[in-house]
C-alpha cells in the first residue's frame, strides 16, 4: 500500500484506465468463481443425486440465492429436457464454455485497458527524471557515478514497470477471486470454509516472514547495476587511453568483480524470490487436505453435504491456490518494486540547492560591472577561495593566471552559478546572482572551456546548441567569427557533416573553434574562457587565438590562461596563488613589479 501511496502522482493522470482496469478485473474474478459454481449443476445432472423439481422455486432472499438458482435450473432442464440426460449435459456444456469465455474475454480487457497505464507512467517517470537530471546542480554529479543515474533511469523505471502490473493484480484481481470463491464456499458450507479461514492468515504471515529481506536485496542488486553501467560508461569515453596503456586487464577484472557481485546478489534476490510459489501452494495444499478429510466426512459420515456440492467446493477451493500463489509473487515482486520506487523517488524529491528564488529578477542586460565581494568557497572541507574580490567593468577584459589548482576554473564555476559561494556574494550590476533566474544570469554569458564539449550531432547543430532559432545566415557569420568558416566548408558534407562521438572525427583545434562558434551565436554580453586555447598546439592556438580576439571585441570577458602570450593585451591580469590574489594590473606594471607574474612569464619564454 505503501508503495502505491508512493506513485499515486504518477497514476492519477491515468485514474479512468485503472478504474477500468479494475471493473474488468472484479468481472474477471466473478466469472472465474461462476465457472466452477456452475460445475455443481452439471455434477447433479450426472450422478441424478436430486430430486426432481417439478413446481418452478420462488425467490425468497439473497441469503438463499444459491438454493434458488440451483433449483432454478433443475426445474428449468426438467421441464425443457426432461429424461433427456444428454441434452441436460450439452445444455450445462454450454453454460460452462460460454462463463469461461466471458472470463477470457474481461481478462483480455482488464489487461487491455492495464497497457495505457504502465507505459504511461513508465514514460512519466523517465521524463521526470531527466527532467531532473538536467536541472540538479553539478556538484551531485561529481558525488554520484553516472552509471548509478542511467541505472535509475532505465533498470529501476522498469522494475517500477513491472512491479505496478504486479501490484494492481495484486490489489484486484486476485483478491477478488478469492473473495468470490470463498463467498460461494460459504454458501455451499460454513462449516467447511472455517477450515480455509484459519488457514489464510497462517499462511500469509509465513509467506510474509520470507519477504522480509527482499527489499534490501534487491537495493543491492540495483546499486551494484550502476556500478558496473559507470565502469562500463568510463570505459567506453576513455577507450583510447585505456587502450594505449594496456589496461584492458584491470578494467575488465573491476567489471568482473562487479558483474560477479551482481551475481551473487542477484542469485540471493531471486532464491527468495521463486521461494514465494512453491510455499504458498504447499500450504493451500494442505488446506485441501484437510478439506478433503473433514469435508469427505460430512459426505460419507454425517451426510450434511451433497457430493456434487462437495466437489464443487473442492474445485473452488483449489481455484484459490492459483491466485493465492500468485498474490504471494506479487507481493515479492512489489517489495523490489519498493526499492527501486525508493531509489527514483530519492533523485524526484532531490531539493536542489541551487533553486531560483520565488521572486528571483529576470535580468536581461549587463550594463555596468560584475563584483566579487570578500567571497570564500570550498568544494568539501578545504577552502579553495579565500577572501576573494575584484571588479570587472562593462567592457574589459580581465585575465586570470596562476598555477594549476590555484582556483581559477573555480571563478568560472561560481559566477555560472554551477556553485553557490559560502561567503561573499558576486554582483551584477549591484545585484546579488543568487537573486537573479539562473536562466537569465546564464544567458548573459558565453563559456568556452578546455575541454569543448561537443555532441554527436552534425555542426550546424553543435553551434546552434545555443541559439536553437538561430537561421543559418547567423550561423555562418558566428563560424566566420569563430575562424571556423573555411575548415567547415571543407568537411565532406559542409555544416552538415556529423562530427561523431564528442565531435572525435575533428581535430581538436577544429572542435575548439566549433565550440567558440557556439559562444559567439549566443551573442551574449559576458564571456568567460577558461583555457580555451591551452589544450592546442601553437598552429591551431593562433587560429583559435584569432577567434578569440574577434569574439571578445566589444564584449566583457573573464580569460582564463595558461599561457601567457596569450593574455598581454588584457585591461586587468590578476595572478592568483592558492585561492587568493597575489598581484594584479597590466601586462607592464606586472613585469616592472618583478613579482610572481614576472616569474611565470620567464619560466615560459624558455
Ligand atoms: P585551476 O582552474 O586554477 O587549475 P580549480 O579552480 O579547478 O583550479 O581548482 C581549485 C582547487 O579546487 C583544486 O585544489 C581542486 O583540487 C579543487 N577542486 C576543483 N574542482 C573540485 C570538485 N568538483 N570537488 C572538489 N574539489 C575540487
Ligand atoms: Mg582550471
Amino acid at each position: 500500500m505503501d508503495y502505491i501511496k508512493k506513485l499515486w502522482r504518477f497514476i492519477i493522470p491515468y485514474k479512468k484506465y485503472a478504474y477500468l482496469n479494475i471493473f474488468f478485473n472484479i468481472l474477471y474474478a466473478l466469472f472465474g468463481t461462476l465457472g466452477f459454481v456452475a460445475l455443481i449443476p452439471m455434477l447433479d445432472v450426472l450422478f441424478e443425486n436430486k430430486e426432481v423439481i417439478t413446481a418452478e422455486p420462488v425467490f425468497n432472499g439473497i441469503a438463499n440465492i444459491k438454493d434458488y438458482v440451483f433449483d432454478y435450473l433443475n426445474f428449468y432442464m426438467n421441464s425443457t429436457y426432461g429424461d433427456d440426460k444428454q441434452s441436460a449435459l450439452n445444455f450445462m456444456a454450454i453454460i460452462i464454455i460460454g462463463i469461461f469465455l466471458l472470463k477470457s474475454i474481461t481478462g483480455y480487457f482488464s489487461g487491455y485497458f492495464l497497457v495505457p497505464l504502465r507505459s504511461g507512467v513508465l514514460k512519466d517517470i523517465r521524463d521526470e527524471l531527466y527532467d531532473k537530471t538536467i536541472h540538479l546542480p553539478i556538484s551531485y554529479f561529481s558525488e554520484k557515478r553516472k552509471g548509478d543515474t542511467i541505472s535509475r533511469i532505465v533498470a529501476d523505471v522498469g522494475e517500477i514497470q513491472n512491479s505496478l502490473l504486479a501490484m494492481l493484480e495484486l490489489i484486484v484481481r486476485e483478491p477478488f477471486t478469492i473473495l468470490f470463491a470463498l463467498g460461494s464456499m460459504l454458501a455451499i458450507s460454513g462449516k467447511l470454509t472455517l477450515f480455509v479461514f484459519i488457514f489464510i492468515p497462517i499462511s500469509g504471515f509465513i509467506i510474509s516472514r520470507i519477504g522480509k529481506v527482499l527489499k534490501k536485496r534487491s537495493d543491492k542488486v540495483m546499486k551494484e547495476q550502476g556500478i558496473f553501467l559507470s565502469i562500463l560508461d568510463e570505459t567506453l569515453s576513455g577507450l583510447t587511453v585505456l587502450k594505449g596503456f594496456n589496461a584492458q586487464q584491470f578494467f575488465n577484472n573491476r567489471f568482473k568483480n562487479s558483474t560477479t557481485r551482481f551475481k551473487n546478489h542477484l542469485t540471493n534476490l531471486l532464491r527468495r524470490q521463486i521461494l514465494a510459489s512453491p510455499t504458498s501452494e504447499f500450504l493451500g495444499i494442505v488446506t485441501i487436505a484437510v478439506l478433503l478429510v473433514y469435508g469427505g466426512h460430512l459426505v460419507l459420515v454425517e451426510k450434511v453435504i451433497d457430493g456434487s456440492d462437495f466437489i464443487g467446493y473442492i474445485g473452488l477451493a483449489y481455484g484459490i491456490l492459483t491466485p493465492a500463489k500468485k498474490i504471494s509473487k506479487a507481493s515479492y515482486k512489489v517489495k523490489a518494486g519498493n526499492a527501486s520506487a525508493d531509489r527514483v523517488l530519492e533523485v524526484l524529491n532531490m531539493q536542489s540547492s541551487l533553486e531560483d528564488k520565488e521572486n528571483a529578477i529576470e535580468k536581461v542586460s549587463f550594463d555596468n560591472i560584475i563584483s566579487f565581494k570578500n567571497i570564500s568557497f570550498k568544494y568539501e572541507d578545504n577552502y579553495v577561495l579565500k577572501n576573494f574580490s575584484l571588479d570587472i567593468p562593462k567592457g574589459k577584459t580581465i585575465a586570470l593566471v596562476g598555477q594549476s589548482g590555484s582556483g581559477k576554473s573555480t571563478i568560472a564555476n561560481l559566477i555560472t552559478r554551477f556553485y553557490d559561494v559560502n561567503e561573499g556574494t558576486i554582483e551584477i550590476d549591484g545585484i546579488s546572482i543568487k537573486d537573479l533566474t539562473k536562466e537569465s544570469l546564464r544567458d548573459l554569458m558565453g563559456l568556452v572551456t578546455q575541454k569543448s564539449i561537443l555532441f554527436n550531432d552534425t555542426i550546424k547543430n553543435n553551434i546552434k546548441l545555443s541559439h536553437t532559432k538561430a537561421s543559418d545566415q547567423d550561423v555562418f557569420d558566428a563560424a566566420r567569427v569563430a575562424n571556423a568558416y573555411d575548415f567547415i566548408q571543407e568537411q565532406p558534407e559542409g555544416f552538415n557533416t556529423n562530427i561523431g562521438d564528442g565531435g572525435g572525427k575533428l581535430s581538436g583545434g577544429q572542435q575548439q573553434r566549433i565550440a567558440i562558434a557556439r559562444a559567439v551565436l549566443k551573442n551574449s554580453p559576458i564571456m568567460i574562457l577558461d583555457e580555451a586555447t591551452s589544450a592546442l598546439d601553437t598552429e591551431s592556438e593562433k587560429m583559435v587565438q584569432v577567434a578569440l580576439e574577434n569574439m571578445m571585441k566589444n564584449r566583457t570577458s573573464i580569460v582564463i590562461a595558461h599561457r601567457l602570450s596569450t593574455i598581454q593585451n588584457a585591461d586587468l591580469i590578476v595572478v592568483m596563488q592558492k585561492g587568493e590574489i597575489v598581484e594584479q594590473g597590466n601586462h607592464q606594471e606586472l613585469i616592472a613589479k618583478n613579482g610572481t607574474y614576472k616569474k611565470l612569464v620567464d619560466m615560459q619564454s624558455l
